[in-house]
């Protein structure tokens, strides 16, 4: 759904830069299902980026010290002291990036790191690399800052991965980022170290493209998957570059709203800039919790990535058990990312006929009270996104009744 630009009955007219943006479509499909949860359908949603487990007690009670302590007032601008210390020494302990504390930024949430970055360095008609399929928000806030997304479809048989020849293809003299995530939102994809090289190869061949990488996935990968950041990888990025990271799906902190990255003393100054004119700064008791999660204990993350991983055993397996769909092994995050190619064409027991992912998630809505999410709102199709990050039992129902609804399909 996109914002209407003309005049309503009182007289309310958005400005044209909200033309090609819409209501995430995630959040649109999840509104539906609850609204016919509310409306005693036995739902199941499988729509939600965010992990099911609680935030640590250690997380919630370092907040409590810090109301209690007064921290409760503006901190620093793109913040406290404290919280840059802890996410320079995670970024040395498990990175192996050696980022300065005036090379560091935090806000509210990745999300906010992302508009900070954009609005600071993207000028009318630059072009900013997206591979899908890709999170929605990349495009819509790339368009509210009034930048062009280029987007580059990376098919299931690339593994949803950019290639080289694809990037250097994509690349003009208007490029200014190119946007990388990895573990992937939505489809669970990561990139190794041998698959970065030949991408920064390309990278290094064009000096006036900056990178953005999204790591928020990073501590959710499987099967002995070996996590890396470019960075890291070729030092002669770092000053081109913004790593950035956050606290909400690897501590189960989306509420918190602390996003963070380490990027050049320069865009992080001019990302300070669009912060102090927007937030004033992060949440100061969030900010308390955010430092001891990442310095306090991390064995709990492998606990929950091991319950991840068999979650999605289950659903790649549910899955890939059903004629019409098929479905990759995904490397890390909590989604899948299947494909639905395999029904596209067929008619509904109602006689509707389905013709694209939007219409076969429509039907598992409305027919098996499923809510997933169609790959179009990702730039890639016919495919559909569960998250998996729900109870085993509530999975193995969800397959069952996606299982059931194939089958109805003529
Ligand atoms: N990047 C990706 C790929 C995501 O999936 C999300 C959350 N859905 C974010 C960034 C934003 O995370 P937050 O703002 O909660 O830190």
């Amino acid at each position: 759904m996109t914002v209407s630009t003309r005049i309503d009955e009182a007289g309310f007219v958005p400005a044209s830069r909200l033309s090609t943006i819409g209501v995430s479509p995630i959040l649109k499909i999840g509104a539906r299902a609850q609204a016919m949860k509310r409306d005693g359908a036995p739902m199941i949603i499988l729509g939600a980026g965010e992990p099911d487990f609680d935030t640590p007690d250690n997380v919630k009670q370092a907040a409590c010290s810090a109301i209690q302590r007064g921290d409760t007032k503006y901190t620093a601008l793109d913040g406290t002291p404290e919280l840059k210390r802890a996410i320079r020494e995670k970024f040395r302990r498990e990175n192996g990036l050696d980022y300065a504390v005036d090379e560091i930024t935090v806000a509210a949430g990745a999300k906010q790191i992302l508009f900070n970055a954009m609005m600071a360095t993207v000028n009318c008609s630059d072009e900013v690399i997206i591979p899908t399929p890709a999170w929605t928000s990349y495009a819509d806030i790339v368009a509210i800052a009034e930048g062009s997304p280029v987007f580059v479809p990376c098919e299931a048989e690339a593994g949803f991965r950019l290639t080289a020849s694809q990037l250097e293809a994509a690349i003009t003299p208007r490029t200014k980022w190119l946007l990388l995530n990895s573990p992937s939102n939505p489809s669970g994809a990561a990139y190794s170290e041998a698959d970065y090289r030949p991408l920064i190869e390309v990278l290094l061949r064009h000096p006036h493209v900056h990178l953005l990488v999204d790591d928020v996935y990073e501590h959710i990968v499987y099967d002995g998957f070996r996590f890396v950041t470019p960075v890291a990888l070729e030092p002669r990025l770092k000053a081109r570059s913004l790593t950035v990271n956050g606290v909400s799906k690897a501590y189960a902190m989306t509420g918190w709203r602390i996003g963070y990255a380490g990027g050049s003393r320069e865009l992080v100054k001019a990302m300070a800039v669009v912060q102090s004119q927007s937030t004033s700064c992060p949440l100061s008791v969030s900010q308390a919790a955010a430092a001891e999660a990442l310095s306090g204990p991390q064995h709990f993350l492998k606990e929950r990535t091991e319950s991840f991983r068999r979650r999605r055993d289950l659903t790649v397996d549910g899955l890939n058990a059903i004629e019409g769909i098929d479905c990759r092994n995904p490397e890390g995050a909590f989604y899948t990312f299947a494909s639905c190619a395999g029904l596209i064409g067929k008619s509904t027991p109602a006689g509707k006929r389905i013709k694209t992912d939007n219409d076969f998630c429509n039907y598992l809505l409305e027919e098996a009270s499923v809510a997933v999410v169609p790959g179009a709102a990702f730039g890639l199709s016919p495919f559909f996104r569960i998250s998996y990050a729900t109870s085993e039992a509530e999975l193995r129902e969800a397959i069952l009744r996606i299982s059931a609804a194939c089958a109805r399909l003529a």
